[in-house]
């Protein structure tokens, strides 16, 4: 993949999570609330789980530390 930023070419690799095997993105570092908690707002859905724990196909750029994945938020 070409990096969106300069242009150079990305590595591809996996995002992992350790422990609990969620991944959740968090828009604005909001505090979120009981019931989106239950309800899973902002969990990444479309993590592969591989022995408990969660892996995100990503491209990384090393020139500008950036990562870029399809995510899948619900
Ligand atoms: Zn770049």
């Amino acid at each position: 993949m070409i990096c969106p930023y300069c242009s150079g070419m990305m590595k591809k690799g996996k995002l992992i999570s350790e422990g609990r095997g969620l991944m959740r993105f968090n828009a604005d570092n909001q505090r979120q609330d009981l019931f989106g908690a239950i309800a899973g707002k902002g969990i990444v859905r479309n993590v592969k789980m591989t022995n408990g724990r969660a892996e995100l196909d990503a491209f990384y750029c090393e020139r500008c530390k950036k990562l870029v994945a399809d995510v899948n938020l619900a």
